[in-house]
């Protein structure tokens, strides 16, 4: 038999209003039809032409012949008893990514954050993390990356209903699986699309993007004068247990990181945000409290502190109540503004640090 090469689809997930209209163009129609399929794409989360009803039925036999819209779908779910939801999500090439959904608790509608991911794995290799315990396969395009905002709200949808048309999905968080400043181009171009007022619509003041220290690209960052609120993932307040803990700090110091995080903070006037994990008997002493006064006194921080989530086969601990009060007062008698982040989802392993797609995922058939 010979061989015949499979049809080259055109991607149009990714592409923003200009780009449709310009493709539309190409096929020899008018660019108002891009705007049209803008709008399927990104305000309703549609992947198939034949569900565009304001395109002629001809159009949308061509289109489905022509090129595609690669919205992950899920694959599986798992729901937490705070109704805090899993999602696995399969991309084109089989590899997964997994999302969560936060409910917001203040808020009487049905309101979710959405943990995205930027990296299939991820290279850093914090030693406390899952996602970095299981090694680095790629990096996400910035259409994958909003496909993830899409295939979970058109999941979430088909089970939580929308009061009076009001958005479900209000915030954002690139703090799932990867290091977004390792995928700097990418995760800035779904930025964009991300915030377009015609579109998704998540503004830049409800989206966070969470480094483990990737200096240049927190400097990169800043000159982009966006208004995302950064986070940074400390951990540690001296180089020698930051080294240990995150091996990002052997290229870029504490010394060399607060820099870029003061940079960031001059050019765009935003409090930073710092997370904090809090691993029983390793980074709460109260030397390491002094230590963090030390640091980000200067600066305009809130700190976050985390509660290790403990993960199978790694050595480290989730402290006590007692102890992570303990260590929460000493920051903020010392003038910190810290906080003890309530934990979601833990009892579906979707609290932060505990996605691993690609390892689990012989093991998914209790979802
Ligand atoms: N790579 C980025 C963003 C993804 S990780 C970063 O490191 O910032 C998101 C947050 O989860 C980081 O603060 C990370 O340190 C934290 N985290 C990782 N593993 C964790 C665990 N087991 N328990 C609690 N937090 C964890
Ligand atoms: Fe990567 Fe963040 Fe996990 Fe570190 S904590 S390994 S940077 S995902």
């Amino acid at each position: 038999m010979p061989q015949v090469d499979p049809p080259e689809f055109t991607e149009l997930l990714g592409l923003d209003t200009g780009e449709l209209e310009e493709y539309m163009v190409s096929l020899g129609e008018p660019n108002y039809r891009g705007r049209q399929i803008y709008k399927w794409i990104y305000t309703r989360d549609v992947s198939s032409f034949y569900d565009m009803s304001d395109i002629p039925k001809e159009l949308r036999r061509r289109l489905d012949s022509l090129a595609v819209i690669s919205i992950p779908r899920v694959l599986k779910q798992r729901v937490s008893i705070d109704r805090t939801r899993k999602y696995l999500l399969e991309l084109q090439d089989k590899k997964r990514v997994e999302t969560v959904l936060i409910p917001q608790s203040d808020s009487k509608n049905a309101r979710y954050t959405l943990c995205i991911s930027t990296q299939v794995g991820c290279p850093v290799g914090c030693s406390f993390c899952a996602t970095g315990q299981s090694g680095f396969q790629r990096n996400l395009s910035h259409h994958e990356i909003v496909g993830q905002v899409l295939g979970s709200r058109r999941e979430l949808l088909k089970k939580v209903k929308a009061v009076d048309n009001e958005p479900l999905i209000t915030n954002l968080v690139y703090m799932g699986m990867g290091e977004p400043l390792l995928n700097y181009d990418e995760v800035l171009q779904s930025i964009k699309l991300i915030n377009d007022h015609k579109g998704i619509n998540i503004g830049q003041r409800h989206i966070t993007i969470s480094t483990a220290g990737e200096a240049r690209g927190i400097e990169r960052l800043a000159k982009e004068k966006l208004q995302v609120t950064l986070a940074i993932s400390l951990h540690a307040c001296d180089d020698a247990l930051r080294n240990q803990l995150v091996p990002m700090n052997r290229k870029y110091p504490l010394e060399r990181l607060m820099r870029a995080v003061e940079f960031y903070s001059r050019e765009n006037g935003r409090r930073i945000t710092f997370e904090y994990i809090l691993l029983d008997g390793v980074n709460m002493r109260r030397q390491d409290a002094n230590n963090m006064i030390d640091i980000l006194k200067p600066l305009l921080a809130n700190v976050n502190l985390i509660p290790y989530n403990e993960v199978v086969g790694l050595p480290f601990k989730h402290p006590a109540r007692a102890k992570t009060e303990q260590f929460c007062r000493w920051l903020q008698d010392g003038g910190l503004n810290a906080t003890i982040r309530e934990e979601h989802g833990a009892d579906i392993e979707a609290a932060c640090g505990q996605l691993r797609a690609e390892v689990r995922s012989q093991a998914l058939r209790n979802y």
